[in-house]
């Protein structure tokens, strides 16, 4: 693209990772490029992806969305973290919350006393000392504001959002800053002789989208990466064996909990995600284990409010593209691979492409180097991901039931059975830094699930056991305080950012 004044990058795809990365390139490189978008509204959009996590809110600071009207335009509400249910045993459940868990105590981390504490029979379940599950219990929610100097980093929340909507407001957003929708089906690519890149995309309707860079935003097809350059697929179902989701939106029930949930079922799953004018509900199973008909009528049977349309099946290979950057063409979203929506990553994954994508932006030649770095980023985030996934399944009690037998007794990644294996042994956990999921996560998940360790770090010992009494009560009443001044989580998102009808 070196010879060109002002390069063209092609998005094909209107989904969300088509109009996110529309909307980062307007942003950060228009007019130094221009910008086209190819959306076919015969295929529509996958229109499910409504749970986020954290970083969800530094892509949309870095493009200057201002909260309020995010909310308002998406009917998105607050999000504290996921409940579990029945994923350890089947009557039991868990949070995996943002945020700290505990506060600092001493040189190791603060569950290594909290074990101790369990030893003792002082310890309340983990839960009591995480200000983010107490604030859920009583569906709270507030910007908590640190005063400069606190020890304490500001309280991390997400968002649940109307993935439609979501798409809406970004293509206003990339519009507005250059970027040109070109409506309609692509029919055929056109590739470089010389050098095989791909040179424009050809539409129903006769047009042509020629292009520099081209970025596969076209969903699970991967129109260009896969099925023009075939980059191969990585098939990740051995261990992450739901195939199939079916989805359905329900009235909306009070409260409006800040916190998505995920309840174990026979084979799979249901999520529970509440926005301000629905709720969301899906249900993930295995198509080896129950029927899309026994899914549909479990799904169903479990619904807060009365369904608001048909349900619907999507069908997903769990997996990873084998290459993601091929020649001039890079896969964000589910072009590029897709794991199941338990920790809510998809869309926290095409953030993470597009900023690789923003950080490797050729000035001149693609170059191999770029490529690499691209790919092997791509693989390792999604590997690591995988592995905190199959943890949820692997860690499981539900003892007599096939899916969950097959899932507890399989053979696991070797880099994830060397994590469980050192937590199980000494309660050290330790995701290398660029890791998604950070030891507060893999621990709040480990411990739900009852993967308690054999012994703790021995310098937990050196705290006097009347002090560890003492400062697991005072971190509890501090928190459950602190939650006692926060608004009600419907009453404040109401307030704040109510939907635009
Ligand atoms: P799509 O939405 O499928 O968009 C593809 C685009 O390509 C469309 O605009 C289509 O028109 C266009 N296109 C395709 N072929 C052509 C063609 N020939 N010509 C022209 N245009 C074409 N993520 C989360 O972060 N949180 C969640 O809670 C979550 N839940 C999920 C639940 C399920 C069941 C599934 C399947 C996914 C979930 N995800 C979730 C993932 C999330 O939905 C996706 O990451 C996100 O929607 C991005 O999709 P996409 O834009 O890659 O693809």
């Amino acid at each position: 693209m070196g010879e060109v004044s002002q390069p063209r990058i092609v998005v094909v795809g209107g989904g969300t990772a088509g109009w996110m990365t529309a909307a980062a390139l307007a942003r950060f490189c228009v007019p130094k490029f221009s910008v086209t978008l190819v959306e076919s509204d015969e295929i529509g959009i996958v229109g499910v992806g409504e749970a986020t996590i954290p970083s969800i809110r530094d892509f949309n600071s870095a493009l200057g969305i201002n909260e309020a009207e995010f909310l308002a335009a998406t009917g998105a509400t607050y999000k504290l973290g996921i409940a579990f249910e029945g994923w350890g045993r089947p009557n039991e459940s868990y949070v995996h919350a943002f945020g700290l868990v505990g506060s600092a105590l001493g040189v190791v981390p603060f569950h290594q006393y909290w074990l101790r504490g369990r030893q003792l029979g002082i310890s309340k379940p983990l839960g009591h000392y995480v200000l983010h599950t107490i604030a859920i219990a009583g569906n709270r929610f507030a910007h908590v504001e640190r005063p400069a100097g606190s020890p304490l980093p500001p309280m991390p929340y997400a968002f649940h959002f109307d993935a439609s909507l979501y798409a809406r407001f970004l293509r206003g957003f990339a519009e507005q800053r250059g970027v040109v929708r070109q409506e309609g089906r692509i029919v055929s690519i056109e590739r470089n002789g010389e050098n095989g890149d791909v040179s424009a995309v050809l539409l129903a309707n006769g047009t042509r989208v020629a292009g520099d860079l081209f970025i596969d935003c076209s969903g699970f097809r991967g129109l260009l990466i896969e099925q023009e350059l075939e980059a191969g697929f990585e098939d990740w179902s051995q261990w992450l064996q739901c195939d199939r989701a079916v989805a359905v939106p329900c009235a909306r029930v009070e409260p409006l909990m800040p916190l998505t949930r995920s309840i174990a079922r026979e084979a799979g799953w249901q999520w529970r995600i509440p926005l301000q004018h629905r709720i969301g509900n899906g249900h993930v199973f295995s198509s080896r284990r129950i029927s899309e008909d026994e899914a549909t009528a479990q799904l169903l049977a479990n619904l807060d409010g009365e369904p608001m349309a048909d349900p619907r099946t999507i069908r997903f290979k769990t997996g990873r593209r084998r290459k993601t950057w091929v020649r001039n063409v890079v896969a964000i979203g589910l072009s590029s691979g897709f794991i199941e929506p338990l920790e809510s990553t998809s869309i926290h994954l095409i953030q993470t492409g597009i900023n690789r994508l923003l950080e490797l932006l050729p000035a001149a030649e693609i170059t191999d180097a770029a490529r690499e770095d691209y790919n092997q980023r791509s693989a390792f985030e999604m590997e690591r991901v995988r592995d905190f996934i199959i943890l949820h399944y692997h860690a499981n009690q539900r003892e007599g039931e096939p899916f969950w037998d097959e899932l507890r007794t399989m053979e696991v990644p070797e880099e994830l059975k060397h994590k469980m294996d050192l937590f199980q042994a000494i309660g050290r956990v330790s995701p290398s830094f660029d890791e998604l999921f950070d030891s507060r996560a893999w621990v709040q998940v480990m411990i739900g699930q009852n993967v308690i360790p054999e012994s703790y770090n021995p310098v937990a010992d050196l705290l006097p056991e009347p002090r560890l009494r003492e400062f697991l009560e005072g971190l509890e009443r501090s928190h459950v305080q602190e939650v006692s001044r926060m608004p009600d989580h419907g009453e404040f998102v109401a307030k704040f950012g109510p939907m635009n009808r």
